[in-house]
């Protein structure tokens, strides 16, 4: 085990605080990433504060990470010391099973290990640390690729808010022609323009927030409905093919689902900690699909990074130095975040 710093949250309601811990040495298989910068995802404040159920404290939360190899274990091919490299929700999973030998970790069925706040099967006991620190100590199958053509910290968001969205936008064939609502302009809202935009889509932006309006048309929207004028939402009714909910808090999804054309689909990402009720009737008339969808594989996070090297996609981001990440969550809660806070781990001291 080696000493390692980073930031903490120790209670649901506790600010989160500087906080020392360990990590394992690598073993044959593991990559050591000296961390370089870590996105702020709404999701690290749902578990810092045990918004989804109890989270095991002390949370070290961050799951959108670049960095460097600083070491590698006997049996690592494909990354080298000084290489870049990314990591995002996950550190392991079982490798074995159906879901896991299809690619799709993130529904592996005896539970992949999360980034944070997972137990962790390697080091039995204690539970995962996230990237809200110097260094992390990951398995070579959950270590990603970084385009070196690509601005560093601007990818970080890449590893959850951009396959987020990427991932259904593929398993829904989304493609020129494809009609596309994306709702909440926040980080996996703004990628999923992008992303979307990219793929060759007419995108909507459904947004609570009229200055983001101009913004919206910059990251690939073609159109801006605000979500709380009734008539420019009933303007839109049966139009969409696909819509992508990336909201945070409750809301009404039946508004939404009204929007989708026959067989249209409402996949939602966003995720409140309460249900989002669901008329039944918006979903029988028009055969529509109300669906979900968790971050991506492992390939396809692979593939998802490529592709943005390919299209020169990158997140839009503000960087913060990791002491003033409580005031960026208040600003992520205030919807007050152009498009995501991105900690330069170089603010952080190695030592406590
Ligand atoms: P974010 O940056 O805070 O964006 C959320 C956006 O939702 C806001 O910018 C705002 O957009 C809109 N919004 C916020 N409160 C609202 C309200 N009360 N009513 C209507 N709209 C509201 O968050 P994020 O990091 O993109 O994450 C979004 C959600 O996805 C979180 O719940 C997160 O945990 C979840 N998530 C899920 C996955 C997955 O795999 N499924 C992965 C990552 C994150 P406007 O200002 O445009 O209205
Ligand atoms: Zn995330």
């Amino acid at each position: 085990m080696f000493a390692c710093t980073g930031y903490a949250a120790q209670a649901a309601d506790a600010k989160l605080a500087p906080f020392s811990f360990e990590r394992r040495d690598p073993g044959p298989r593991d990559i050591r990433i000296d961390i370089l910068f870590c996105g702020v995802c709404h999701s690290d404040i749902h578990t810092a504060r045990s918004e989804w159920g109890p989270s095991s404290y002390p949370v070290v939360p961050g799951h959108e990470i670049v960095g460097r190899v600083a070491a590698v274990g006997a049996e690592v091919d494909g990354f080298k010391v000084g290489d870049l490299a990314a990591v995002g929700c996950m550190v392991d999973s079982c490798q074995d099973c159906s879901n896991c030998r299809d690619g799709l970790e993130q529904y592996c069925e005896n539970g992949f290990t999360g980034t944070y706040n997972s137990p962790d099967k390697k080091t039995p006991g204690l539970h995962t640390f996230g990237g809200y620190s110097k260094v992390i100590v990951v398995d070579q199958n959950f270590v990603l690729r970084v385009p070196e053509s690509l601005e560093l910290a601007a990818v970080a968001p890449l590893l959850c808010a951009g396959i987020t969205p990427y991932s259904p936008l593929r398993h829904w064939k989304v493609g020129p022609g494809s009609v596309v609502g994306i709702v909440g302009l926040g980080g996996l809202g703004h990628m999923g323009l992008k992303l979307a935009h990219a793929m060759g889509a007419d995108v909507t932006l459904f947004t609570t927030s009229p200055g983001k309006a101009e913004d919206a048309r910059r990251l690939g929207a073609n159109h801006v409905v605000l979500s709380r004028d009734p008539d420019a939402m009933a303007s839109q009714a049966a139009r969409f093919d696909f819509i992508l909910d990336c909201v945070s808090a409750q809301h009404d999804i039946n508004a939404y689902l009204q929007l989708l054309k026959r067989d249209g689909a409402l996949v939602q990402v966003g995720a409140p900690s309460d249900p989002l009720p669901v008329a039944v009737f918006s979903l029988i008339m028009g055969r529509r699909t109300f669906a979900g969808s968790l971050i991506g594989g492992i390939a396809e996070t692979q593939e998802m990074l490529d592709f943005c090297a390919e299209h020169g996609i990158v997140s839009d981001i503000e960087i913060v130095p990791m002491q003033r990440i409580n005031e960026a969550y208040d600003r992520v809660l205030a919807s007050d975040v152009k498009y995501r806070f991105v900690i330069d781990m170089a603010s952080l001291p190695a030592a406590a």
